[in-house]
């Protein structure tokens, strides 16, 4: 089945915001094997949201449209798709019911606009929008298409589309589909595709590889269609085997998880000292809940006397070698450790820019640290970018390099 996105909403074509909601619907589409098409962002202007929609309806099995559905004037979508599919819009109980429940502390929300959120079209199926007041609209038309209306608000269009919109796509979806990656790193994507260029080869037709970039890390996919998953998982084994010098994880999940799973099975903890990463490690490693059974906290160590009085890096060091050394990142590492009394530490230091670079350290050179009780690892990076650029790489780095230390 192919499907298309359409985004609704004048801020996505001005560049007021940017359209994460396809990437997300992208992703989750792909996982349970349906080809995305074709992404379309559109004006909240009607004739415009109706053109995308019959077009897409035209070339497609399914089609999901995000935006527009709240109860202010300028949000069109729910009129316009009730125009195109022939209804009229009636009060529907079970959506009063959600709406009053949602809004029961906060009485002065219901007004004559968000009553006009109960309204929907008659022939559409309304499904639960669990964190949200807009409802969820699905047609599943006699021609055998499928077309959602979704709320453009990020996390209302995230649940609905797990909550509501998967499990109704994968009912349908008669194949199976099964999916396994493995993650590398440290090697180049076109040496890395000449090393498994015999794999890749002898896969049969229904099993595809696919090298997914991201991070500074490669994801290996395996999609198998119409084949027994035993199958997949024999295949991704020999992947494993085959790149075993690189890998770094048997799962597509983001760096912070699969470092935090480690360091929890381990029952182990970890800080983070961070110079020119300016925090970039702290927030990754407390970005998802349950955090706190692995991650104790940071000490931002910008300016010297930070290393020295709080990381005790030892004075000297810090004037011969430069807060940018081997030496000092070590340092920063087993400060921090000793300070927040950890397993592990992480630490960075290094010439962010614009400014501050000279022929010996140009802007760009980065030192990490990984630490533990016995040992500790560093290296120097050499990063490429803006300021931006540049902290963000080396955080990523970090979390690549700790991963596979782990
Ligand atoms: P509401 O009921 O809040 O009005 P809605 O369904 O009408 O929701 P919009 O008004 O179109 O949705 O968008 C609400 C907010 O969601 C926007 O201000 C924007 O910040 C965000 N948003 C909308 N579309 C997208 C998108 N495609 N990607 C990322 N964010 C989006």
């Amino acid at each position: 089945m192919r499907a298309e996105i359409i985004t609704i909403g004048d801020e996505l074509l001005i560049g007021q915001v940017v359209d994460t909601n396809s990437a997300f619907m992208a992703e989750q589409l792909n996982n349970i094997g349906i080809e995305l098409y074709q992404i379309t962002s559109v004006h909240d202007d009607a004739a415009h949201i109706a053109t995308a929609v019959m077009d897409a309806l035209s070339r497609v099995d399914i089609v999901i449209t995000t935006g527009g559905l709240g109860p202010t004037k300028d949000d069109i979508t729910k009129h316009v798709l009730c125009e195109l599919m022939g209804a009229k819009l009636i009060p529907d109980a079970s959506v009063e019911a959600h709406v009053r429940n949602l809004y029961k502390d906060r009485p002065e929300v219901l007004n004559a606009l968000t009553e006009t959120q109960w309204l929907v079209p008659d022939n559409c199926k309304v499904l639960p929008n669990r964190v949200g007041s807009a409802p969820l609209m699905y047609w599943h038309t006699p021609e055998g298409k499928h077309l959602f209306s979704l709320p453009g608000v990020p996390y209302e269009m995230e649940a609905a589309m797990r909550e509501q919109v998967l499990p109704v796509l994968q009912r349908e979806s008669t194949e199976q589909i099964t999916h396994r990656t493995i993650m590398v790193s440290g090697i180049p994507e076109s040496k890395l595709a000449l090393h498994i260029a015999d794999f890749e080869n002898a896969l049969p037709d229904n099993i595809h590889l696919a090298y997914l970039p991201k991070n500074h890390t490669i994801r290996l996919r395996l999609s198998g269609y119409g084949v027994p998953a035993e199958r997949v998982e024999e295949l991704q084994r020999k992947l494993m085997a085959l790149t075993k010098q690189w890998l770094i994880a048997t799962e597509d999940k983001p760096l912070e998880v699969l470092i935090g799973e480690k360091l929890k099975a381990a029952g182990k903890t970890i800080a983070t000292a961070e110079s020119c990463t300016g925090g970039k490690l702290a927030m990754l490693l407390n970005k998802h809940a349950g955090s706190s059974a692995f991650y104790k906290g940071s000490v931002i160590a910008y300016s010297n006397e930070v290393k020295e009085h709080v990381l005790k890096v030892n004075k000297d060091y810090l004037e011969k070698y430069g807060a940018v050394s081997e030496q000092v990142v070590a340092l920063m590492a087993y400060g921090v450790m000793k300070l927040l009394d950890t397993d592990y530490a992480i630490a960075t230091s290094g010439v962010a820019g614009p400014d501050g670079g000279t022929p010996e350290k140009p802007v760009g050179t980065v030192w990490i640290a990984i630490a533990n009780k016995q040992k500790v690892y560093t290296e120097c990076l050499h990063l490429r970018g803006n300021r931006n650029a540049i902290t963000d790489t080396a955080a990523t780095l970090t979390l690549v390099r700790l991963l596979s230390q782990l």
